[in-house]
């Protein structure tokens, strides 16, 4: 197993970038926020967990979404190439990370940091639309859908995430910085950080990464 891990705090583009990542690489996009988001639409004991703590902006109990990472890693065996986007979020999860990685004789490839500033991050989720079928994303105004208010892909009706809310962003990016973001010293340490400026046109930034990543 191999992984990347796309690290930035919410509204940075890593859903965007992920998306693209997986035809430029190859690799498969694991995303904690869309697994959770499908294990509460299908009422599992998980979702059931998970649901108070996402509406309210809060990180799900590291075991939970442990668990269901790692589950995933070890049934992916050796030959996964996969593109972590959203987990780990705390040391402890990088560590439940570091613990799969070494039993699956696997490693890390790298971590990538995308860099975007607060203001624009808060702009950027305030105007997400997304796929409830698909969990593509768009934005109203910098990444519309051909046709407005509908996925370019599925056809089905956009909405706006429950957690997208001027309250709720304000409690995610405070999380980031504190449970989140001691994860960039974590990996700079470990010789594992790239930096990539996150602003501009979605296919610019996957370059950059792309690029970050040789
Ligand atoms: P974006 O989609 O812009 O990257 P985000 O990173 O805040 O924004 P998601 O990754 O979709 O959004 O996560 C949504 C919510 O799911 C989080 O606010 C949190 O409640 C939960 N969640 C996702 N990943 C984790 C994780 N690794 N640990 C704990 N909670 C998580
Ligand atoms: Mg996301």
């Amino acid at each position: 197993m191999e992984a990347i891990i796309l690290l930035g705090a919410p509204g940075a583009g890593k859903g965007t970038a992920a998306e693209r990542l997986v035809q430029r690489l190859g690799v498969r996009h694991v995303s904690s926020g869309d697994l959770l988001r499908g294990a509460v639409k299908q009422g599992t004991p998980a979702g059931r967990e998970a649901d108070g703590y996402m509406k309210q902006g809060k990180l799900v109990p590291d075991e939970l979404i442990g668990r269901i990472i790692t589950d995933l890693l070890v049934a992916g065996g050796a030959e996964l190439q996969v593109l972590l986007d959203g987990f780990p979020r705390t040391v402890a999860q990088a560590e439940m990370l570091e613990k799969v990685v070494a039993a699956q004789h696997g490693r890390i490839r790298g971590t990538v940091l995308l860099d975007v500033a607060e203001e624009i991050l808060v702009d950027r989720l305030a105007g997400r639309l997304v796929c409830p079928t698909c969990a593509k994303g768009y934005h109203v105004r910098t990444l519309p859908p051909k046709v407005a208010g509908q996925c370019d892909t599925c056809r089905v009706a956009l909405v706006q995430r429950k957690d997208d809310n001027p309250e709720t962003v304000c409690n995610r990016l405070a999380v980031f910085r504190k449970d989140t973001s001691p994860l960039i010293e974590w990996y700079s340490s470990r010789g594992l950080l790239v930096r990539v400026d996150g602003t501009g046109a979605a296919d610019e930034v996957t370059e950059r990464i792309v690029r970050a990543l040789q």
